[in-house]
């Protein structure tokens, strides 16, 4: 378990407090039965490992729930919790595309607007002042991603790795 790195500590208190709850009551995590979308990344710089379910309501277009299950720092925990929220009721075009920004804001590539109903977006977006992190913030959203791709072109299993991103 990685709780104690040292980027944790210098995390401003307010954003540390945000992160470290979705880590202790993360939303929607555990397997999702009957999901479409089924998929495992990991980031061998940490050891941290999700799988991320995504189930397609009747028309298969937008993403009716979303879960992920595994084990991984407290930032990887907590970006995977706040990813559930974030993409429960997107559609597939705009899971991808949130996906994207969220991972364009962790690089500090760009600007994100924090979601009115999703504050502690705000805190994720902390992450970015240590780079050594910011793949174990982004895994959940790569893993997303790479599971919609494979899902489009109709692959039932996909793995991927944030190492050589
Ligand atoms: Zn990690």
């Amino acid at each position: 378990m990685s709780a104690t790195h040292d980027e944790e500590k210098n995390l401003d208190q307010l954003y540390r407090d945000v992160l470290f709850e979705h880590y202790r009551r993360p939303h929607h995590k555990g397997m999702l039965v009957g999901a479409e979308i089924v998929t495992k990344g990991n980031n061998p710089l940490c050891g941290d490992n999700v799988t991320v379910f995504g189930k397609l309501d009747a028309k298969g277009e937008l993403l009716e729930h979303v879960h992920f299950d595994g084990k991984g720092c407290a930032i990887c925990m907590a970006s995977s919790s706040m990813m559930t929220d974030l993409l429960t009721g997107k559609t597939l075009d705009e899971a991808e595309r949130l996906s994207n920004q969220v991972k364009a804001m962790l690089r500090n590539e760009t600007l994100f607007k924090v979601p009115p109903e999703l504050p502690d977006f705000e805190a994720l977006e902390g992450v970015k002042k240590f780079p050594i992190r910011v793949k174990c913030a982004t895994l959940a959203w790569t893993t997303m991603q790479n599971g919609i791709l494979a899902y489009k072109v109709g692959k039932l299993e996909c793995e991927s790795s944030t190492e050589n991103e």
